[in-house]
């Protein structure tokens, strides 16, 4: 299935069929956005509650205004500043959205991926739905070959390089005051604040029990876990369990420093405050720790400072928590 022409896999789009296609983000897998039976699809192959919408996938401006029902000034700023790019931005619907990409909600998720072969797919075959290219529950793909080990041979896979962010989009509801970031992504809340007067949330400081779940139905469902468990490891824990991987970031640990370079066993990944890389890596990581047998991974719990900074580590933490469980 590997290295056919764009066209092939747009004229596979064109007739119904499943495509999974890189963007910047992760592996999403993708149906005409107009063809309700290539949109069941997708919830039946990956196992998707239908209560979880779907993001809609565009390759220019036009393609918004066939599904949101009106675009607020705010949003043409956040289009102009952050597309194509890793955030979603979620507007009430004009009434022909199809029920089962919205989960029957008034609103619908829309972005423009910051990739060539996502945008000249979506120029050949039209708006696309594509969550990401994974088993419901399990992590989502940032290589070709994980979408494989999901799905099989049998689905087509434009193969490309791993995915240069490596976590899911920021999603923005802009339908509700204040804006309210209902998944955290490397666009981060500062970045948005930045760019628009307008008062943006994060979910989590709305402190209203239950909210995100009603909101953003997706968040509520386990994600992004390994089949080890996950935890965090602690600021002064030294022991080394032989079936635990170690992920540092701060660069500064006791597992460190009690491990000179050269002894420094293969199950403890220093990321050395790199936090891009951690991102890029974290759900490969979580794949190979499964194939690897280890049975649990703990990752180094995130300063207060790294999570005021404007970097990923927001969202990181978001994604930890959510393979921890919680
Ligand atoms: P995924 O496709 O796996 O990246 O998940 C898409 C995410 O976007 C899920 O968390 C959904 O709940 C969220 N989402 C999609 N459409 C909407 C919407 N209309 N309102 C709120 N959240 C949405
Ligand atoms: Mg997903």
């Amino acid at each position: 299935m590997a290295g056919q022409p764009l066209k092939y896999y747009i004229d596979l789009l064109e007739s119904g069929e499943l495509v999974a296609f890189p963007t910047e983000t992760v592996y999403g897998l993708g149906a005409r956005a107009d063809n309700p039976t290539a949109v069941k699809k997708i919830f039946d192959l990956k196992g998707r509650p239908t209560d979880n919408p779907l993001i809609v996938h565009v390759s220019n401006r036009a393609m918004v205004s066939a599904f949101a029902r009106n675009i607020p000034e705010s949003a043409k700023v956040l289009m102009d500043k952050f597309w194509p790019g890793p955030l979603t931005l979620i507007f009430k619907k004009k009434d022909q959205v199809l029920d089962l990409i919205t989960a029957g909600m008034d609103t619908v998720a829309i972005r423009m991926p910051d990739h060539d072969t996502a945008l000249s797919l979506i120029d050949g075959a039209g708006p696309l739905v594509a969550p990401s290219a994974n088993k419901s529950g399990r992590p989502s793909p940032t290589l070709p070959q994980h979408v494989r080990t999901d799905f099989g041979e049998s689905l087509p896979v434009i193969e490309d390089q791993p995915t240069r962010i490596g976590i899911e989009s920021t999603v923005l509801d802009l339908t509700e005051e204040p804006y309210c970031i209902l998944r955290p992504g490397a666009v981060t809340l500062e970045q948005i604040q930045e760019v628009i007067d307008h008062p943006v949330v994060l979910t989590r400081d709305k402190k209203r029990l239950g909210e995100e779940e009603t909101r953003s139905p997706g968040m509520k469902y386990t994600h992004y876990a390994p089949r080890a468990s996950v935890r965090w490891l602690s600021k002064t824990e030294t022991d080394i369990m032989p079936t635990c991987l170690y992920l540092i970031h701060s660069g500064h640990h006791p597992l460190l420093e009690e491990n000179t370079d050269k002894n420094t066993p293969p199950s403890i990944i220093n990321y050395n405050q790199d936090y891009d890389q951690l991102a890029r890596e974290l759900y490969d990581r979580f794949r190979q720790a499964d194939q690897q047998g280890f049975k649990q991974i703990a990752i180094e719990a995130f300063s207060e400072k790294t999570l005021e900074s404007r970097q990923i580590t927001v969202a990181l933490k978001n994604r930890i928590l959510k393979a921890i469980g919680k």
